[in-house]
Formats: C-alpha cells, sequence, structure tokens
C-alpha cells in the first residue's frame, strides 16, 4: 500500500505530471537520459541555486543529483557564472584555438601530474572511447579489460560487457557480436582473473573506476590497482582510470593522487567543465600524441583522428578554468568530504532508529544507500565492510519495490537522490544535511507504514 506515497507525490506535482505527459510524445520513455527514468514522473526542475533546486510546482529540493556528480561546487556557483557570463558575450564558438583551453589544461595538469598531454572532447563518453582507441593504436592489440559492474559511458568499445548503474545493469541491444568479443570481464577483485586476462597478451587496454564500481557503489580493494598497475606495465597494456566522477573529487587529484598510482591514461569529464558539457583523456605524452597531425605525412598511418565540434568549446573551458581554480585550494573537496561524512553518520543512525535493514556508505564525498538488504554496518558508520567476502562479492542493492516509494517519499518531503546514491558538494551547509536526515527518517517512517520496509 504504497497510496498515501503516491497519492501526496501527485498532490505536489500536477505541473510535472502535465510536462512529463508532453515529454512522452517526444521522448522514449518520456526522459532524457536513462538515469532520469523515474516512475511515474520525475519532477521537472525550473531553477536551481547553490544545493538547492526548485521544480516547476515550486517545490524546494535539496539536491544530491548535482548535475550526474558535475557540481562540486553547486549550482550556479557565482565565480562559475561571471566566468560563463563574461565568455558568452566574447562568442561561444570560435571554431579556432584559444587561450583559455591552454588555461584549462594547465589547471588540470596542476591536479594531475600524471596528464603530460592533455585532449578534451564533449563528454565522459568520448573520453572513454577515445582513451580506448588510443591504446588499442598504441598496442596493435584490440582487447579491452573491464571490471565487472564498471561504467564507463556508453560508447561500444566499454558498453560491450555490461555495467552497474543506479536503476539496475546497463547492457545494450544494437552491439555487434563483435564488439562484445573484445572484452574480457572479471569480478573486480579477483585478482587472479585479472593477472591471467593480461597475461595472455592480447589486451590492448584495462580499464577501471578506480574506486570501485558505479562510483564506489562497489569499492575496490586498493592493491587490486597495484597488481593492475604491476601486470599492465609488464606486459605492455594500458592502464586506463577513469576519473570522469572521481577525479576532483576522490582528492583534488583524484583517486590517483589518494593511492600514489599513475595510470598511463585518465578520463576525466563532470566536475572537468563544472557543469558543462566536457570531457577529456590525459596521460602519456607519447599514447596522445598519436592525434597529433604529422606536416608533410599525409596519409598519417598510425595516427589516431579526432575531431569534434565541441572539443575544448569555449563555454566550458571557461566553466572548467573557474571550477578547477576553486578546486585548487583543497577546500571544495574538504568541505564536501566533511558534510558526507556527517550525512553518512546521520543517516547510519536514522536507520538504526527505524530498525530496518540497510546502511550507508561512502568514500569522500560519494554516498550510497541500501534499504531493505541486511548489510554488514560500515566502519566508521561511513566505510563499506567486505567482511570477508569473496572477491567476485557484489553490494547488495535495494529492492526496485523499494526504491521508488522511498524516492518519492523523499521528494514529498523535499530531498531528491542520483539513484539510491547522493553527491554531496561543498555547498551543502549544516542546515541542509539536517533536513536531509528529518526527511529520510520521515521517508523511512512512511515506508514501515507502508509495510514496504
Ligand atoms: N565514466 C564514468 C565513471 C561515469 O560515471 C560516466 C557518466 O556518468 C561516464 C564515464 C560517461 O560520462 P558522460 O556521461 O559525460 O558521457
Amino acid at each position: 500500500m504504497t497510496s498515501t506515497i503516491d497519492d501526496r507525490y501527485t498532490a505536489l506535482h500536477p505541473r510535472s505530471a502535465e510536462l512529463h505527459e508532453e515529454a512522452e510524445t517526444f521522448f522514449p520513455g518520456g526522459v532524457t537520459h536513462d538515469v532520469r527514468y523515474f516512475p511515474p514522473f520525475g519532477p521537472y526542475i525550473d531553477r536551481a541555486a547553490g544545493a538547492r533546486k526548485w521544480d516547476a510546482d515550486g517545490n524546494e529540493i535539496i539536491d544530491y543529483v548535482m548535475g550526474h556528480g558535475a557540481l562540486l561546487l553547486g549550482h550556479a556557483h557565482p565565480s562559475l557564472v561571471q566566468a560563463v557570463q563574461r565568455q558568452v558575450e566574447r562568442g561561444t564558438h570560435y571554431g579556432a584555438s584559444h587561450d583559455l583551453e591552454i588555461r584549462w589544461a594547465r589547471a588540470v595538469q596542476a591536479l594531475f601530474p600524471s596528464a603530460e598531454r592533455v585532449r578534451f572532447t564533449a563528454s565522459g563518453t568520448e573520453a572513454t572511447m577515445m582513451a580506448v582507441r588510443l591504446a588499442r593504436a598504441a598496442t596493435g592489440r584490440t582487447g579491452l579489460l573491464k571490471l565487472r559492474h564498471h561504467f564507463h559511458g556508453w560508447n561500444d568499445s566499454v558498453t560491450a560487457g555490461g555495467a552497474r548503474m543506479s536503476a539496475g545493469l546497463l547492457s545494450t541491444a544494437g552491439l555487434p557480436p563483435e564488439w562484445q568479443a573484445t572484452v574480457t570481464t572479471v569480478d573486480q577483485n579477483d585478482t587472479d582473473a585479472i593477472a591471467a586476462a593480461l597475461d595472455t597478451g592480447t589486451i590492448a587496454a584495462a580499464i577501471c573506476e578506480p574506486g570501485g564500481y558505479h562510483f564506489g557503489g562497489g569499492p575496490l580493494d586498493p592493491s587490486v590497482l597495484e597488481l593492475m598497475r604491476e601486470r599492465t606495465r609488464a606486459t605492455g597494456t594500458i592502464l586506463i582510470f577513469d576519473e570522469v566522477v572521481t577525479g576532483f573529487r576522490a582528492s583534488s587529484g583524484g583517486f590517483q593522487e589518494r593511492l600514489g598510482i599513475t595510470p598511463d591514461l585518465t578520463t576525466l569529464a563532470k566536475v572537468l567543465a563544472g557543469g558543462l558539457p566536457g570531457g577529456a583523456v590525459v596521460g602519456r605524452a607519447d599514447l596522445i600524441d598519436q592525434i597529433a597531425i604529422r606536416e608533410g605525412d599525409e596519409r598519417n598511418t598510425g595516427r589516431v583522428s579526432h575531431p569534434g565540434t565541441f572539443n575544448a568549446n569555449p563555454l566550458s573551458a571557461a566553466a572548467g578554468v573557474a571550477t578547477l581554480a576553486e578546486v585548487a585550494t583543497g577546500e571544495p573537496v574538504r568541505i564536501a568530504n566533511e558534510r558526507a561524512r556527517r550525512l553518512a553518520g546521520d543517516l547510519n543512525a536514522a536507520i538504526r532508529r527505524a530498525e530496518v535493514p540497510g546502511a550507508v556508505y561512502g568514500d569522500a564525498s560519494m554516498l550510497h544507500i541500501v534499504l531493505g538488504r541486511d548489510v554488514p554496518p560500515p566502519i566508521d558508520d561511513f566505510t563499506w565492510n567486505w567482511d570477508g567476502a569473496a572477491p567476485q562479492a557484489t553490494v547488495p542493492t535495494t529492492p526496485a519495490a523499494v526504491v521508488w516509494p522511498f524516492r518519492r517519499s523523499l521528494l514529498n518531503r523535499g530531498v531528491d537522490l542520483i539513484g539510491m546514491g547522493a553527491l554531496v558538494s561543498c555547498v551543502h551547509t549544516d542546515t541542509d544535511i539536517d533536513a536531509t536526515v528529518d526527511a529520510f527518517e520521515g521517508a523511512l517512517a512512511d515506508l514501515r507504514a507502508a509495510q514496504i520496509l
């Protein structure tokens, strides 16, 4: 019986319902991104500032989607707004090189010393596509080693093999079987399987989310990354860290800075461009220089081509430069981490008080919520506890029968999540956290009353 939650949701969102009905006539399923799927319809957002957004019905929402993770500084951060406003007046696309792209690359390199060279793309998906292509060109091999459930965007190379997404497992129709055959997928903590795959000598690149699948929803033992670094080096395989979410967030210099492990290539996006479209592949000069056009060599044999209308777009560059200037102070990561840790602790306390199965855990400012499943208590109310689990173990996920009523109930109380996760920014205040915990507690009570939990 979810009628109380659902009736309230419908009553609070009449305009969103109307817009959704119209959207269904244009967009498959009424939405423009898989993760925005929300039954029966999601809230339509009208404007956003700081940690909050307002929907088309005037409801105020504390936001933990945060631009799918792009908004470490929150919505409409003043320095970013100023930079983009200034740039929009100076032109949105020069179809030519410009000073800001150099400043953007310099800011990236200052935080990611592994970035000997930088190539901007329009998205994270394009960045991983390019990283894999560079690895294949450099090694002359086609194989790609993926860790199970790790997500790298939706290009054909990396979609083969599937991935864990908030709303379930990502796999896709429409991929030629030949693509599937290029990918070897192994359990993320299974070091024997990783070593065996690399030792075949057929793998061009090993790619992973260094914090574990689904931005740390399934945390990865750092010793696996050490093994991957050692075996990729020994076998001439390119190691790609996909830091699209964790770059500038796991620490200012991403996971690689925290762990002191340097990949050959890194893919970046999201915080990189501060909420405007943008991505980059960065790393070893000899790999990325394969893109350079060689004068006098008209056939450009062995060259990796890379056009792209929106590469290093001036607006994205302006937003990126403004964002990375803030990140470089270290404060955004420090504050977001502190708030996330407090939020996780308070939410875990709420789960215990409600006596429902589940837990909240995370890494840096990336939180994950499991409800309706027994899970080992997180270490320090924050860190996922594998508790001696086997390498192929995955973190249990909240059943769909819980997810949607819970998300609707939370929205009724003014809080929005990304899937069952929360991406915390440096502008979430203690007041926001208190209000979030109240909403969470209320939603747990709603689900208990409806006998869902
Ligand atoms: N890699 C990871 C780890 C991601 O989480 C995402 C997107 O969420 C991507 C790649 C793809 O980035 P984009 O959505 O910018 O194409």
